[in-house]
């Protein structure tokens, strides 16, 4: 389990997540939409939870049924971009 970046952050990337996350496991490449929360780092202290601005982050379990494949995405990036 992680907690997972959602549709409302999709072309924002705002870095409210990334200054708080104690393991520095929220990541971007310059040409991609949004952060992505790197499912094996995260440590579920949900301290990005609370700082996103538009609540687009949420437990995986408790994500929205309609934000569902984010949770895919997520896990997806860290596929092509391996976090260590
Ligand atoms: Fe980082 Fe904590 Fe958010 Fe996981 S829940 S991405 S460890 S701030």
């Amino acid at each position: 389990m992680a907690y997972v970046i959602t549709e409302p952050r999709t072309g924002t990337k705002d870095q409210s997540c990334v200054a708080v996350c104690p393991v520095d496991c929220i990541y971007t490449r310059e040409d991609d939409p949004q952060y992505y929360i790197d499912p094996d780092t995260c440590i579920d202290c949900a301290a990005c939870e609370t700082a996103c601005p538009v609540n687009a982050i949420y437990f995986e379990e408790d994500v929205p049924a309609e934000w569902k494949d984010y949770v895919a995405k997520n896990r997806n990036f860290f596929k092509d971009v391996p976090s260590n």
